[in-house]
């Protein structure tokens, strides 16, 4: 029988299950998701050349696993280099003809945290940031967002353009007042394995704070390993510690921390 996703299950709003890391046992992965209560998973784009493969990836594991997949085509700043202006194009042309499985753009945003960032490389990333928003209005899709000592610039960025759908602002660990802002924007705020760790007493504080209502769980695997868990690749049965951890920092139960924040996700998603 086919899972009814609306029952609760968690969802993992920010995992790259397409990369290579995952190629040797990507199905044990999944079906350690499912074991851990998973029933969803978000896996965003980072580069052009990642689309089809993707596409077909998530198609395949649809067609064969009773964990759904769904995705988000963008290109992520952190590989600048491997975009090209005519890239944006496709990206415009793909969002036309997108498969159900399609429910976002991203993943995008702004990275600063290398300090050696030229103005050029800056510009650049903001215009195709800038890009990335236009076409999530003109598209009608929610944004998932990556953002590295960038979230005033994002934010004034998004003030301008007034995205239509929201989005998610991944692996949130700005301030109080700019988590405020982007929910006033229409954003939800995505907290991972970083609030696991007891030294993050700003995010876990913001995670335990913030109206519950604006929050989503993610892995970021294979990146962000839980506490506990240095040095490992991540994965996204995790998610499942996540929501214990974001249940306890609120005083509330597994069960409502999950149907809180998956149904979150469908929110957004439009699931
Ligand atoms: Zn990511």
């Amino acid at each position: 029988m086919q899972q009814d996703y609306r029952e609760v299950a968690l969802f993992d709003s920010h995992c790259h299950l397409n990369f290579p890391v995952f190629d040797q046992d990507r199905e044990q992965v999944i079906e350690r998701a499912l074991a851990a209560g998973i029933g969803t998973i978000c896996v965003p784009a980072t580069r052009c050349a990642e689309w089809q493969p993707l596409l077909d990836l998530i198609e395949h594991i649809n067609n064969t696993s009773t964990v759904r997949l769904v995705t988000a085509l963008g290109l992520h700043p952190y590989f600048l280099a491997e975009h090209h202006n005519n890239h944006l194009v496709l990206l415009d042309e793909r969002l036309q003809k997108k498969p159900d499985s399609v429910v976002a753009i991203g993943e995008t945003g702004l990275d600063f945290y290398d300090q050696k960032h030229c103005e050029a490389n800056i510009k650049k990333q903001i215009e195709l940031f800038t890009a990335h928003v236009q076409l999530a209005s003109q598209h009608q899709l929610p944004l998932i967002i990556h953002g590295r000592k960038s979230h005033d610039q994002i934010l004034k960025i998004l003030r301008h353009h007034q995205p239509t759908q929201g989005g998610i602002i991944h692996a949130f660990s700005g301030s109080e007042q700019q988590a405020n802002t982007y929910i006033n924007l229409g954003f939800k705020l995505g907290f991972g394995g970083g609030i696991t760790y007891p030294r993050a007493s700003k995010t876990r504080h913001l995670a335990a704070t913030l109206p519950l209502d604006s929050i989503v769980l993610e892995t970021d695997a294979p990146d962000m390993p839980l506490n506990g868990f240095q040095g490992e690749r991540n994965e996204p049965a995790r998610v499942q510690k996540v929501a214990e951890v974001l249940a306890e920092l609120r005083g509330l139960s597994l069960k409502k921390v999950t149907e809180a924040t998956s149904s979150n996700c469908y929110e957004v998603f439009k699931l």
